[in-house]
């Protein structure tokens, strides 16, 4: 997550970002129309425009407060059930926002949570920041209310051929794509894929999509193990156990929980998406930067950059 800003400053005005987004956005393979049959009546893709100097306008049509900084917003596709989002496994949209007195807008990516099959509804997970431009924008959205997207940015996994594993580590809101990836592989019966995922939060009641991982963790018991590294006053020795202490670990994600996952990835000698990337990061620019600087844990336990993929 970090990596939008840092590395990719022009997404910070308007034209730039214009310019970058579309000449990205044409040079990616397109999602495929999806197949429709008896049981499928005529479906379309929400059509975005074919690139992204365009926008779209999306209506809201339900605002949820999901924990103290978090809401679900959701909303309506225009052509109502007749059309899924079309944004693949992992892939985000990019939204649009003019702060007040602010001359140009400003542009934020949010990785769709809703499952991607589903039809006439966009949904976003969206933790409010402090003084967060975006972030709070969206959150004074109420039903009835416009937001401007444009998109989808393309998504970046390719179904492998065999089995696989991967290790996804999300810190914070960083898991909306990891989730969306996560909950994308295991919905396609092509896809052998294993996953480990680990993810760090502030504490308890940071966790979003607890009850949705859980139910990915019953359906697919041997195709993900989900690892919570909760910090802050939760961690401390002598407060109150987590629970299954496997489970719930207390601390961040640090070499030991990476060295132990990495392990289970190895154990079969073949891991890696069809790319090669092992490792799918989305954390603040803090907790990405512990993993992949010249320090970092991953860096350390020999990791390449090359086989990290940050969102
Ligand atoms: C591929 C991708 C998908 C994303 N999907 C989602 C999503 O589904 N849901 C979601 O809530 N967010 C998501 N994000 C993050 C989102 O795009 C914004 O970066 C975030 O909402 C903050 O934007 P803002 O304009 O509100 O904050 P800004 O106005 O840019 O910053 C306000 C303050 O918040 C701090 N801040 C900003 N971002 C972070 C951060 N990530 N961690 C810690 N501090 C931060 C800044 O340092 C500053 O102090 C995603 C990011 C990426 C790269």
């Amino acid at each position: 997550m970090a990596s939008m800003f840092a590395r990719r400053p022009l997404l910070t005005t308007a034209t730039a970002t214009s310019v970058f987004a579309a000449a990205y956005y044409v040079s990616q393979p397109r999602r495929p129309f999806m197949l429709d049959s008896a049981q499928n009546p005529p479906m379309k893709t929400l059509a975005f425009p074919k690139n992204m100097l365009f926008s779209k306008q999306l209506k809201v049509t339900n605002v949820e407060q999901i924990n103290h900084d978090t809401k679900r917003i959701t909303f309506a596709l225009p052509g109502g059930d007749k059309e899924v989002s079309g944004v693949t496994p992992g892939a985000a949209i990019l939204t649009q926002h003019t702060p007040s007195g602010a001359w140009l807008p400003i542009f934020r990516p949010y990785t769709p949570v809703h499952d991607l099959d589903q039809r006439g509804v966009l949904e976003l997970m969206v933790k409010k920041y402090p003084d967060g431009r975006a972030s709070g924008h969206m959150h004074s959205l109420n039903p009835g209310d416009e937001l401007t997207v444009r998109g989808p940015l393309p998504g970046q996994w390719t179904t492998p051929k065999d089995q696989r594993d991967i290790l996804c580590i999300a810190g914070g809101a960083g898991i909306t794509p990891i989730y969306s990836l996560t909950k994308g592989i295991l919905a396609n019966p092509e896809d052998k894929t294993r996953i480990e995922l680990l993810w760090g939060v502030n504490g308890t009641r940071d966790i979003v999509l607890k009850k949705e991982l859980e139910s990915l963790e019953r359906q697919h018991p041997d195709r993900l193990r989900v690892i919570y590294a909760v910090s802050g006053p939760e961690a401390k020795p002598d407060a109150p156990s987590l629970g299954d202490e496997m489970k719930y670990r207390k601390g961040y994600v640090d070499k030991t929980l990476l060295q132990e996952a990495i392990t289970r990835c190895q154990k079969d000698g073949a891991w890696g998406d069809a790319k090669g990337q092992k490792v799918f990061l989305c954390g603040p620019p803090k907790m990405e930067d512990a993993m992949v600087g010249k320090e970092g844990a991953l860096t350390e336990l020999g990791v390449q950059k090359k086989e990290i993929h940050r969102f």
